[in-house]
């Protein structure tokens, strides 16, 4: 592979000579070549630059003598079509999988500008010319004085991707931005022991399988927490399913439904706000009866919802101090799940007329405090299975208990469907025990329901 540059400050590349590119010139695996642009001046100063057109700050690199220097390149050129990579802070900024694309061309022309940039039709012409692709890249949001640095970092990042470049190219496959899509685990050598910090234990245990374990973990619990737009790029093939548990933890849902939802969601867990009602309205409207045990009629049905879970009832509920609702959002903006709490204002019971386990003991700590009812817990169905039921829940109770800081020993309970078992065990679960029966009306069907409690200060 061939890089041509071209700079008015040759000098700057010396740096090429070391290292792993410095070895690869000397092994014939790179070919570089340095230009200085002022040779392909032709008066007595040796002018590259001239005051821009419409006035203004700064001078301009002269076409001109763009055009020259690179026709001169070009016409060395052995056949292949070659890049010419204009480094400039408008261009697009540069990835690791433009770096692989470079790789495969045979040559990559590198123009460095000055000042204020290169006059504009350089690119133009360039781009018109169909034996050459122009590619402006930036390196990020800011600017340097020149494009050398931009020009040393394309040609580091592509070369080490040339074959034969890395000694190893299993280590290629693991670093950041490779195709795992993941930024890479920490990495530690010797001594063990740094100012008092220890390297992971697990890294000394010589467990392979639990080595990569850990590091594929950490990268990313570090990619979550760094990059969030690597792990919503990340494809569902990527994903095994202790991946999936782990980013469930850190916020990250992947839907049943892959049409509509290709990639993992970050999802926030947060209270609901009055100018949500009416989305909460339509959202239980369409959860609870997937809710309901078959063989419920659609009367039934409907007019729970018109009492209980109308927009208006929404409204209420949210201008309610006893009432916590809270909701699992998507980035944009959609419900993907909401809970209701009834937290009675004193050391009180929530609603003891529907069978509330008033008396239960719990682990033989009794109640000291607040029963507390969760009266409500929908999950969207393209959510099912994706661990958010279980995060969201383990929120719901979390936000509870901070309602519920000044009471020793609050509990809270709940009733459900005695044939929903998905439900029992995703309760139980999160430490919720059996305690009893009561009857729940649907409109004017009676069902049983089995209740269920815990103490609300455990771990979850
Ligand atoms: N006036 C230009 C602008 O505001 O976009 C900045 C010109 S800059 C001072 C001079 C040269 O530095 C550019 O032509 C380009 O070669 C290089 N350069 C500056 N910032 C860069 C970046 N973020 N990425 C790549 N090249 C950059």
């Amino acid at each position: 592979m061939r890089f041509d540059v071209i700079s008015i400050f040759p000098e700057f590349f010396a740096a090429l000579q070391l290292s792993l590119v410095g070895k690869a010139q000397e092994k014939g695996i790179l070919d570089i070549g340095i230009h200085n642009l002022r040779d392909f001046t032709s008066d007595i100063h040796r002018t590259v630059d001239d005051t821009p057109c419409g006035g203004g700050a700064g001078m301009v690199m002269k076409a001109d003598i763009w055009g020259k220097a690179i026709d001169s390149i070009l016409a060395e050129n052995s056949g292949l079509r070659p890049v010419l990579a204009i480094p400039t802070p408008g261009g697009k900024q540069l990835k690791q999988a433009d770096c692989h694309r470079l790789a495969k061309s045979s040559q990559v022309i590198v123009a460095c500008g000055r000042y204020e940039g290169i006059d504009a039709r350089v690119a133009q012409y360039y781009r018109q010319n169909s034996q050459v692709e122009v590619f402006e890249y930036s390196l990020g949001d800011y600017v340097l004085n020149g494009g050398e640095v931009a020009a040393v970092a394309l040609i580091e990042a592509v070369a080490r991707l040339v074959p034969g470049m890395v000694g190893n190219p299993e280590s290629l496959t693991e670093e950041s931005y490779s195709a795992a899509g993941l930024l890479e685990y920490p990495v530690y050598t010797r001594p063990l022991e740094f100012r008092g910090l220890a390297v992971p234990e697990v890294l000394l245990s010589g467990n392979h399988q639990k080595v990569r374990q850990w590091r594929r973990e950490q990268a990313l619990r570090k990619t979550a927490q760094l990059r969030p737009d690597l792990i919503r790029a990340l494809a569902r093939e990527q994903l095994e399913k202790d991946d999936l548990r782990q980013l469930a933890a850190a916020g990250w849902f992947l839907a049943a439904d892959s049409e509509k939802y290709p990639h993992l969601q970050q999802i926030e867990f947060r209270p609901a706000r009055l100018e949500e009602a009416k989305k909460l309205a339509d959202f239980a409207a369409q959860t609870f009866p997937d809710a309901c045990p078959p063989g419920m009629r659609p009367d039934s049905i409907a007019s729970f919802i018109a009492e209980n879970l109308s927009e208006s009832c929404f409204r209420a509920y949210l201008n309610d101090e006893t009432r916590r609702v809270l909701v699992a959002c998507t980035d944009a903006g959609e419900i993907a799940a909401y809970s209701l709490v009834i937290i009675p204002r004193a050391a009180g019971v929530a609603n003891i007329e529907e069978g509330a386990p008033v008396d239960f003991v719990v682990d033989g700590i009794p109640r000291e405090g607040p029963l507390l009812y969760l009266s409500k817990l929908y999950l969207g169905k393209p959510w099912r299975g994706s661990g958010l039921c279980q995060q969201f829940l383990k929120a719901v109770l979390a936000d509870a208990a901070a309602q519920c800081r000044e009471w020793p020993e609050p509990y809270i309970w709940l009733g459900t469907n005695q044939t929903n078992k998905r439900a029992q065990r995703a309760y139980k679960k999160v430490g919720f025990l059996l305690s009893g029966q009561r009857v729940f009306f649907v409109g004017d069907e009676s069902n049983k329901d089995i209740t269920m409690v815990r103490r609300l200060n455990m771990k979850n």
